[in-house]
Parts: structure tokens; sequence; C-alpha cells
């Protein structure tokens, strides 16, 4: 069973679902307002390896991210750009979903917009109003969080010690400085919506909190985000549905962000300025593998030499697979278990057959595959060990290798298979690359077939010539010339 680091009792902790066999996660996803930067790189990844992982331990997951498509920061770049706020907006939401594709990011299963939420957000306001923890000032509405009891949960720090390390409020009508906006009434000029309290627009605290309780319902299991979210933000969230008597998230996981030199990443710091920065000088499948072999909960050197490393690595795990000329399978994450179990914890048999005939190695005792899958669900299990997960994945291909070269085919075959079944379980997708031949390539030959057809040999073997220089090979078939991609030009 997954234990997990709960960020509110500080623990490592068995997940437990509200519902057997599923998991609701809601992640605090991007204010989109410039381009992503390395930590929403690996914020993507780190719950992309969660959610691919519980899926292949048999679990269906309900992952819901939200896009913040209005907030200040929004707002302050569309007027220095004289652009409107939507404007802006869908531009960078355009470039995050072009750069988390492009890191193989599956799509959330919901990616609600605050903008569509407003109706939603201010009947919880309204709500809160009425019970009384809430109060109009001549800015907005606000919270009174002193008001909600066990209020510092996830700060783990008393109210009196937060109180004072609160920034000082310039905002005299607020009870308190812990106070926080839930609606903010609009400048002249500001995007805005009609309320009981005016013309304004919601606070970022209560899009998350509506848009949570709203998809996923009360009492979903996890509730995630990086660890500066984890007060104010979430804190906040939850002060707003318990002082509504709803049950909020059943678990709190929080990630580490990106450091260059010891200091947080945040846009410029270091070589890369920008996530597609990075992504256009590496492979985005070795950025994965940086953030696998870092402990989410720590943090992360991105540097030209953590990068290199592991591309390094990735091209171990590439050779291995195109020995065994396994291609990439562009997503490709079937779960292992087939079923949805309530407690999915014995190793998927049917994939172990092969490597049960292995030799002279007892019926009862693990193959080496079986042994490698054990011990990488083990890691992965204990709070998601993903750097001892990815050891035993580098073991596994040590193994293969040593087989296939003694030349023990079967249990290279088992071992290879291994390999690539648990680097799809975290979202690696390994091997040789499917390359489609573009219309210049398709164009020639065509020719070739034209001019072998006329019976014009000469001219179709100078196009044959022509096409491996360009770093193509092409095979006559029965059924047509078949175009295969020169291995050095992979
Ligand atoms: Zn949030």
């Amino acid at each position: 069973m997954l234990h997990i680091y709960d960020t509110a009792t500080q623990s490592l902790t068995p997940l437990t679902t509200r519902t057997p066999g599923e998991v609701s996660i809601y992640v605090c996803g991007p204010t989109v307002y410039d381009l992503p930067h390395l930590g929403h790189g690996r914020a993507g990844l780190v719950y992309d390896i969660l959610r691919r992982y519980l899926e292949y331990r048999g679990f269906r997951v309900h992952h819901v991210s939200n896009v913040t498509d209005i907030d200040d920061k929004i707002i302050q770049k569309a007027s220095s750009e004289g652009r409107s706020p939507a404007e802006v907006a869908s531009e960078f939401e355009r470039s995050w979903w072009e750069a988390m594709d492009a890191l193989g990011i599956l799509r959330p299963t919901a990616t609600p917009h605050a903008t569509d939420y407003v109706e939603e957000m201010i009947e919880l306001i309204e709500a809160l109003v009425e019970k009384g923890v809430a109060y109009r000032t001549s800015t907005g509405v606000y919270m009174s969080v002193e008001a909600v009891p066990g209020y510092g949960l996830l700060a783990h720090q008393p109210l009196d010690s937060l109180r004072s390390g609160a920034r000082v409020s310039m905002d005299e009508e607020k009870h308190s400085p812990l106070d926080f906006a839930l609606w903010k009434l609009a400048k002249p000029g500001e995007p805005a919506w009609s309320s009981p309290w005016g013309m304004g627009r919601p606070g970022w605290h209560t899009e998350c909190v509506v848009m949570s309780l709203g998809i996923l319902g009360e009492d979903f299991d996890i509730h995630a985000g990086g660890m500066d979210l984890q007060f104010p933000h979430h804190e906040n969230e939850r002060a707003q549905a318990l002082s509504l008597s709803k049950k909020f998230a059943r678990h709190w996981i929080h990630h580490a962000f990106v450091e260059v030199g010891g200091e947080k990443m945040s846009k410029s710091l270091g070589n890369f300025t920008s996530l597609p920065d990075l992504l256009q000088k590496y492979d985005p499948r070795a950025y994965r593998l940086l953030v696998l072999r870092s402990h989410y909960r720590s943090p992360m050197e991105v540097t030209e030499r953590t990068m290199v490393d592991a591309q390094e690595a990735l091209a171990r795990l590439d050779a291995l697979a195109r020995r065994f000329e396994i291609k990439r399978g562009a997503g490709r994450n079937e779960p292992a278990y087939g079923t949805v179990a309530d407690e999915p914890t014995s190793p998927p048999t049917d994939r172990i057959s092969a490597s049960q005939e292995v030799g002279e190695i007892s019926s009862h005792l693990p193959s080496p595959s079986e042994e490698g899958r054990r011990r990488f669900i083990e890691r992965m299990d204990d709070d998601l060990d993903t750097p001892g997960a990815v050891a035993v994945l580098f073991d596994l291909v040590r193994q293969a290798n040593t087989a296939a070269d003694s030349g023990d085919l079967t249990l290279a075959r088992s071992l290879v298979e291994t390999v690539e079944e648990l680097s799809r379980a975290v979202g690696l997708d390994i091997g040789d690359q499917e390359e489609k031949p573009d219309n210049e390539i398709q164009a020639l030959v065509d020719k070739r077939s034209q001019a072998r057809l006329e019976k014009n040999f000469v001219e179709a073997d100078a196009i044959r010539e022509q096409l491996s220089k360009l770093g193509w090979q092409v095979e006559d078939t029965p059924d047509g010339p078949v175009l295969h991609r020169k291995l050095e030009h992979r």
C-alpha cells in the first residue's frame, strides 16, 4: 500500500481513499501571466508520476488541476502591455499546455478555469457571510480566520505566532492581519463581475476551495501543490470549507522547489530562462528522469550538469530498448492489474510467465524480473521514493545487458519487458522514436517507385542513394517500399 508523507499530520500515512479503488486529487494549477518556469515543470511531473503510478497500481484517478485566469498579476501584465486580461491569460495558458504536453504529462481529467466558477464562488462567500465568519470592508469581503477552529493545521504554528509573522496590513479595516480577501471590489477599468457586494472579482483562496469541492466533492483524497502553498493558500482554502461544515481533503501533499545554487528557482535564475527554453535544449524525457532522481520533498538542482547527467542515463535506457527493438509507445499506460482493486498489492501475474520458465529457479522463488518489480513497488510505495525506484530500474538494465551478453535471451527479454513496464509506470517512454518521413522524403520514395515501374533502375538507385544520405533506408517488400530511419540519424 502506498504511504505518503501527509503535511497535515507531518507523518508517513497510508493512503486511505474515500472510494475503494479510486483516488481523487486536486493540484493547484498555474496563474497564467508568464511562460512556465522550471518549477512548474517539476510540479507537473511530480503529480503526473503520482497519477501514473496510482493507475499502474490499478486505481482510477480523478486528477483536477485549475487554471487561474483572473488575478492581480494577470491584470497588471495586461495593463502594462495594453492588452485585455483575457488575452494575456489565453496566450500563457497555451504556452503552459504546450510545455506540459512536451513533457509527456497527461492532461488532468478536469481543468477548471476560475472565470467559469465565479457564480459558485459568490454563493460560497454569501454562505460564509451568513455564518458570520466573513465581513465587509470598503475594499471587499474578508474571511475572519480566527473564528475557524483548528486554523493553523498546515502552518503548524499557533495563531499568535502566525499573527505576528503576518505582513503588517495596510488595511486597517481588517479584524486580523491573517484575514484574507474572499471578494475584491474592482477599481475602474479592472475586469469585474456583479455580486451582492458590488462589482469585483473573487480571491484566489476561494477559487480552489470551490472548484475542488465542486468537482471532486467533500472528503476528496489528496490536495497537493508546492510547499509555498501550504500556508496561507491551503490553510485558507481549508478554513472556508470547515466554516461551512464541509469535509475537506483527506491528505495533503506538498513538493519542494527547483533550485539553482541553493536559491529557489523563480523565473530567470541560472542558464535556463524558462521551461520552454530548457525543453528546446534537452530531451524533455531527461527532465522527467531528473525529477524522478530527486525525491519530491527535496529541492532539485537544475543545471547544465544535472541535465547532461540525466540525458546520459536516459541514453542507457534507450540503448537497452533499442537492443531489443522496443519502440516508444506514445503514452501507453494501461494499468498493470487490469481491474481496479481496493488493495492491489500482489504483483501482476500476467506479466511474469516468460521469466518463470527461466533456468533452474524453483517455482516459488521470484524471478529476477519479479524481484525487480517487487523492489520497485516497495520503493514507490514508500512516500514515492523515486530515486530508489530509478536505482532499481537501472539495476534491471544492467542485469538485462549482462543476460543478453551471455546469450540468455529469455532472461534478457523478460528483464527488458520489466524495464519497459516500470519505466512506463512513471511515464518514461523509452526506445526508438518512430519517425515519420516528411513530404519531401515521401515524394522521393514515390519518384523511385515510379522509376522502378518504368524499369529505370539507374534513377531508382540514384534516389535510393539520395535517401540514404538524408538518413532513410528503403526496403522493397511485396507490399511496396518500407522506410527505415538509419540508426546514426535517430
Ligand atoms: Zn489552489
